[in-house]
């Protein structure tokens, strides 16, 4: 098994971060004291060593301590876990939120719940493994669409109109950074009876005139979109995740979502930090300003570079490769020059795909960002060569 995988060059090792550079900054120091600056992270507003998020964390564990003690429905549910929710249903425009540990469990929840035996759900090709495995354990029979293609899902959704219960795709593509096609989606999803399931991890906090995601970047509201899913590890800075939706769907998930019931609640002090990090992310609305402003400074200085990029406009800027070996090796050279790269390779993306995700954050500066476009387009030419 193991030497398969380094035969293939499909081994993962994992880079301990030792520490960061000044606050405030995307400069990590990593085992043996190298410094590089970080172009990997999901911490797209620069919120996860926000001063305000550190204090609400320190001054609530100190409060009512590090641990929750047991799941939601025993005696872990606290006032914070309270407070946020109602926060996040408010922040979603939605009558209920629901916290969950992370979002992988949030998708599990949402697909065992929604989905069962005897119906079939319909994916976007390269939606989140979570959600994937979400239906793999609801019982249901599952169909991918080709990506980020409303007509195939139309298609699909026409030929077996019974039994097509869900449609679930990521909002904003995690490896690709593009957007689901979302009103089109919504069409079909009511054509025919369906829920329809958006997981916004990427977008909330960073898409939409206020960072309410890519539904709001599209217009639309809880009628088409009745299942949000959004994550609070990204833009959000701290870690968990949340489902919104009516008051009937969130109690429906109280009541029957495993993945909810059987695990502990998340620290209170997690929530804490959590609630810091939405205030923060509406006062200081100058973070999605400079998100978008560094993004396009990249596009348009790699396109001059000829790095080849991808049609995405988020934050999310993948430069495919091919080769998992070519991604690795242009993750190691860019490595020498002080950045942090990480190449993504099979399975988490399609054969042939393996590529180097670069992730902006309001946090880097427009030199990191310049320096970075020269090295990817050494690294390109020496790849093509
Ligand atoms: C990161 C991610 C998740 C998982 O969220 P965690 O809180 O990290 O478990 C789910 N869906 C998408 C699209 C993601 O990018």
């Amino acid at each position: 098994m193991l030497s398969q995988l380094d035969a293939a060059q499909l081994r993962r090792q994992r880079t301990t971060v030792e520490g960061f550079s000044a606050a405030g900054t995307r400069g990590v120091r990593v085992a043996g004291g190298r410094e590089l600056i970080d172009f990997s992270s999901n911490d797209y507003l620069g919120l996860a060593r926000h001063p305000a998020l550190c204090a609400a964390m320190s001054e609530c564990s100190a409060r009512l301590g590090a641990g929750s003690g047991a799941s939601h429905l025993v005696s872990g549910h606290g006032r914070e876990h309270a407070l946020l929710e109602e926060e996040l249903a408010v922040f979603t425009g939605r009558e209920r939120a629901l916290l969950f540990s992370c979002g992988y469990l949030a998708n599990l929840a949402v697909m065992t719940v929604l989905a069962g035996r005897g119906e079939r759900v319909l994916l976007d090709r390269l939606c989140h493994a979570s959600l994937i495995d979400g239906v793999r354990l609801s019982g249901a029979a599952f169909r991918r669409y080709a990506h980020a293609d409303a007509h195939a899902a139309a298609a699909l959704a026409a030929k077996d109109p019974a039994h097509t219960c869900l449609i679930a795709t990521d909002g904003v593509f995690s490896m690709d950074g593009d957007l689901a096609p979302l009103p089109q989606l919504a069409r079909t999803a009511r054509a025919h009876g369906a829920w329809l399931v958006v997981d916004d991890a990427h977008g909330l906090g960073v898409l939409g005139a206020t960072g309410r995601g890519a539904l709001e970047t599209f217009g639309l509201d809880a009628e088409d979109v009745p299942v949000l899913v959004g994550t609070l590890g990204k833009a959000f800075g701290s870690f968990g995740a949340f489902v919104a939706g009516s008051a009937a769907l969130i109690e429906l998930l109280i009541q029957k979502a495993r993945s909810y019931i059987y695990t502990t609640a998340l620290p209170q002090p997690v929530a804490a930090a959590t609630r810091a990090a939405l205030k923060v992310a509406q006062s200081e609305g100058w973070r999605r300003e400079r998100l978008s402003e560094l993004t396009a400074r990249f596009r348009r200085t790699a396109a001059a570079a000829g790095v080849p990029l991808s049609p995405s406009t988020t934050p999310i800027q993948p430069v495919v490769l091919g080769s998992a070996a070519a991604a690795l090796a242009a993750q190691r050279s860019l490595e020498t020059a002080g950045l942090w790269v990480v190449a993504i390779r099979p399975p988490t993306v399609p054969p042939g795909a393996a590529r180097l995700r670069v992730t902006l954050s309001a946090a880097h500066t427009d030199s990191e960002v310049d320096e970075l476009v020269r090295q990817l387009a050494r690294v390109c030419a020496s790849a093509a060569t």
